[in-house]
């Protein structure tokens, strides 16, 4: 018989995963050979460009590549993502001190908890929100405070919201634009207030950029650290993973606050031994390389969201499309909950949605939909969803 283990508080303190009743129900329509279609998964559908991969390939031959790489990640990986971010953004970074290479972003943005938090310490955290924030900072022992992001304030969190007690005990916020899942963008003016409230109550900013190049009808979503003051306050986190479909490849990195980069970097080098090198060279090609492959893609999303925010409008909802992301974030019409209207999407039309409810208590009003189905499926589900639900009300 198994020995009983008792495990961590840490672990224990992990919020429960919410998708389990769904997904069991899942399971049972495709065991019961129904055709389902999925839009709720955030996972690009289509593949990395082919110069990425002929990188990989080339660098992968090279047995220099095959040792322990360095856990900050190489100078040309780190050079590339200054680069890369003074061409696109305007920010000068110095590669040896500003960047860090990550295992994926989310890599990152788990282990800076552990840099910054101690137990019962608190962290601004968004909801609806990527649950990484709150479970890095809730396996570091501290206490998620959770800033509502409301659609009436277009999904920005209000910082005059935040109690002052709260704001005076915090010692980090996560934010992230544009935004998983609302799908919101945020400009210089949120940008400028969050530096300014970072410098008053002394917070250390963690800005999660993963969808900067994931943009619509000609919108160039910032970077945070584009603004006055910003490098001073805090960090960005990015990756490779959307903007050229990388999301299985698991590079991205953190930039900014030269004594921030400097701590991730530290812990990282106690816990791994960062990323393979040809993994490295690959993204470089990416970052480097012609960018006809991310405009390409950005006009693929486009039209799934013109085709999938039309189509909802058609049925009774009454949304904007967003500006970047791959996501429509909409609320469920009246009389449901969002577990309650995922399951009867599920029931009636064989397609799966993602209920809010598993981005933060205050998203039970609303699902997601990715737009990383194709097209002919995506449409296929949305004519199924409009002949066996018909029009909705709120
Ligand atoms: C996809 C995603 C990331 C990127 O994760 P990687 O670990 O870099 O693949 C980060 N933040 C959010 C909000 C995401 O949706």
């Amino acid at each position: 018989m198994n020995m009983q283990f008792e495990q961590a508080q840490r672990i224990k303190r992990l919020p429960p995963y919410l998708f389990a009743r769904i997904e069991k129900l899942i399971k049972e329509k495709r065991d019961a050979g129904v055709d389902i279609i999925s839009l709720g998964i955030g996972d690009p559908d289509m593949p990395t460009p082919d110069y990425i991969i002929e990188e990989l390939q080339k660098q992968a031959e090279i047995g220099a590549n095959h040792q322990y790489p360095s856990s900050a990640g190489m100078l040309a990986y780190r050079k590339a993502v200054a680069q890369w971010y003074k061409n696109r953004f305007g920010v000068e970074l110095d590669s040896a001190s500003e960047v860090v290479s990550l295992i994926g972003s989310k890599e990152g943005i788990a282990h800076i908890s552990f840099c910054y938090l101690n137990p019962g310490d608190t962290v601004l955290v968004p909801d609806p929100g990527y649950p990484v924030y709150a479970g890095g900072a809730i396996l570091a022992g501290a206490e998620p405070y959770y800033m509502p992001l409301k659609a009436e304030k277009s999904f920005l969190p209000d910082l005059s919201d935040i109690p002052v007690d709260v704001a005076r005990r915090a010692k980090m916020m996560f934010i992230n634009y544009p935004n998983n899942p609302t799908g919101a963008v945020a400009g210089e003016e949120f940008y400028r207030e969050v530096i300014s409230f970072a410098k008053e109550y002394n917070i250390l900013i963690c800005h999660d950029a993963a969808y900067s190049e994931i943009a619509y009808d000609g919108y160039e979503p910032p970077s945070f650290l584009q603004y006055p003051g910003a490098k001073e306050v805090g960090i960005e986190f990015h990756s490779v993973s959307k903007t050229y479909n990388m999301t299985g490849w698991r590079i991205g990195w953190a930039a900014g606050h030269p004594q921030v980069v400097e701590a991730l970097g530290r812990l990282k080098s106690n816990i791994d031994s960062g990323q393979f090198q040809a993994v490295q060279y690959a993204a470089i090609q990416g970052l480097t390389g012609p960018q006809d492959a991310v405009l390409q893609m950005r006009k693929v999303y486009q039209e799934r969201r013109d085709i999938l925010v039309d189509a909802l409008n058609s049925m009774g909802w009454q949304l904007e499309k967003p500006k970047a992301t791959f996501y429509v974030w909409a609320p469920v019409p009246a009389g449901y909950t969002s577990e309650s209207f995922a399951e009867l999407v599920l029931d009636k039309a064989g397609v799966v949605i993602t209920p809010g409810s598993g981005y933060g208590s205050n998203s039970d009003g609303f699902f997601r939909i990715a737009l990383t189905m194709e097209k002919e499926r995506m449409i296929e589900a949305l004519e199924r969803m409009k002949k066996n639900i018909g029009m909705v009300e709120f």
